[in-house]
């Protein structure tokens, strides 16, 4: 039998173990993960899990049975400290080694920290992990004001919460808008107005100078532009870094994620590396080398890898689709909008409800939906399989999208 050992127990290691059994790989399987607790999701911490209306429990992957039923062996709690590639062993903090056949990196992300002082301010948060969110769960049943670094994602969704439980609200943003990076500018402007409707303030173009505090505690945000916002919890949301050292040290390629093929292999064909950590070439941003956070990705590569390991030859080409949850409103993204040209709207943002529907030289990429499902699912179908559409037609209600793809 040949051994498997995935390091992370994310979203990507757990799922490619899962695959890996389901598509009948029959050697030994482990994963070594350095968080305490079994594979969970990680959307739900800034969104149900933060609103009281999911637990540490209801976020698992799978029971703790289904481990145990799959042999696969879960490590948690323990690290991978080096890879010694010429022996094909992982050595572990402890200084245990384990040999492996093949390895599957799946290190995920880590949040960027805020370098500034105060930023170690008790107070001062982030959101990654479970023990994270129960952090931040804790301190907000006391908050009055909290201040929101970033107006990413993440940061949005915590402010939504926090809003909605009556808690005053700034988000502060280097950017002209909110979720620049991932969203074309009518959406941007349509949360932000529904955001700003549900209390919350936006400070938009400066940055944090500092962060100021009474007894260890942070009690205000100072921005560059010589604001100062009270705050007794301050969410920080600026984005994440890669895991890759364990990568790098070992001597693989690495460019902001560890490098890989099309085949989600590393320069060491003994080594794949997949989810939030894993650089790929991507169909569809011309293959460009890219990098991508989502629960699309790092499961559909988990299922291209173990296809790989167990016989049938997979290129990654999943089209990447995306969600965000903002109060009473789903996002949902399908393709990479940017970079685009050109913006159609479908559907009327009064009445909140739309989808934006981006082109690049006449090419239809992306398409953000905003409580419109159906287009969504749509959407993926016309992007993935290239189906035309031109820009008259996804604007126009009187057009059944579904009508194109049947
Ligand atoms: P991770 O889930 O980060 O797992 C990597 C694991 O590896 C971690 O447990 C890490 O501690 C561990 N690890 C790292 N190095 C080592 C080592 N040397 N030894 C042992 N273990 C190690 N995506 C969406 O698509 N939609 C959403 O709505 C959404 N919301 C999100 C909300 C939050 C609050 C967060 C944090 C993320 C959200 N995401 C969302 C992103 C999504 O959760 C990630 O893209 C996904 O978890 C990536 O999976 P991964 O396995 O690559 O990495």
């Amino acid at each position: 039998g040949r051994d498997i050992i995935v390091v992370g127990a994310g979203q990507a290691g757990f799922q490619a173990a899962a695959s890996l059994r389901e598509a009948g790989f029959d050697g030994s399987l482990t994963i070594i993960g350095d968080e305490p607790v079994a594979p969970y999701q990680r959307p739900p911490l800034s969104k149900a899990y933060l609103a009281g209306k999911a637990t540490a429990g209801t976020l698992a992957l799978r029971p703790a049975s289904f481990y145990a039923d799959h042999r696969i062996t879960l490590r948690l709690g323990e690290q991978a400290a080096l890879i010694d590639r010429p022996v094909q062993q992982l050595e572990l903090t402890s200084g245990e080694r384990l040999c492996y056949d093949h390895l599957i990196l799946a290190t995920g992300a880590r949040n960027r920290s805020l370098p500034v002082p105060g930023a170690d301010l008790a107070g001062v948060l982030q959101l990654r992990t479970l023990a994270d969110a129960e952090d931040v769960q804790r301190y907000l049943a006391g908050v009055e004001s909290v201040v929101v670094v970033g107006a990413g994602f993440i940061g949005l969704e915590f402010a939504a919460v926090a809003a909605a439980r009556g808690i005053a609200v700034t988000v502060v943003e280097f950017a002209d808008r909110v979720m620049s990076r991932a969203v074309s500018r009518p959406t941007s402007a349509f949360f932000r107005a529904a955001h700003e409707a549900a209390g919350i303030r936006f400070a938009f173009g400066v940055g944090v100078g500092r962060i100021t505090g009474a007894d260890g505690h942070v009690t205000a945000v100072e921005t560059t532009d010589g604001r100062a916002f009270a705050a007794d919890l301050v969410l920080v949301g600026i984005g994440v870094v890669p895991n890759v050292e364990l990568a790098a040290e070992a001597g693989l390629a690495v460019a902001d994620g560890i490098l890989v093929d099309q085949a989600l292999l590393t320069s060491d064909p003994s080594i794949s590396a997949i989810g939030d950590c894993a650089t790929f070439p991507n169909s569809f941003a011309g293959n460009a080398p890219t990098r991508i956070e989502s629960v699309q990705n790092a499961v559909d590569q988990a299922r291209c890898v173990a296809a790989r390991l167990t016989g049938r030859a997979a290129s990654y080409a999943a089209l990447p689709w995306f969600w965000s949850d903002q109060g009473g409103w789903k996002l949902q993204i399908a393709g990479l909008a940017n970079p685009h040209d050109l913006t159609v709207t479908r559907g009327d943002p009064a009445q909140g409800a739309f989808s934006v529907f981006c082109y690049r030289q006449d090419r239809l990429v992306g398409v953000e939906s905003v409580n419109r499902p159906a287009d969504h699912m749509i959407a993926r179908r016309l992007i993935a399989e290239r189906l035309p559409l031109v820009p008259d037609q996804a604007a126009d209600l009187a057009l059944d999208l579904r009508a194109l793809i049947r």
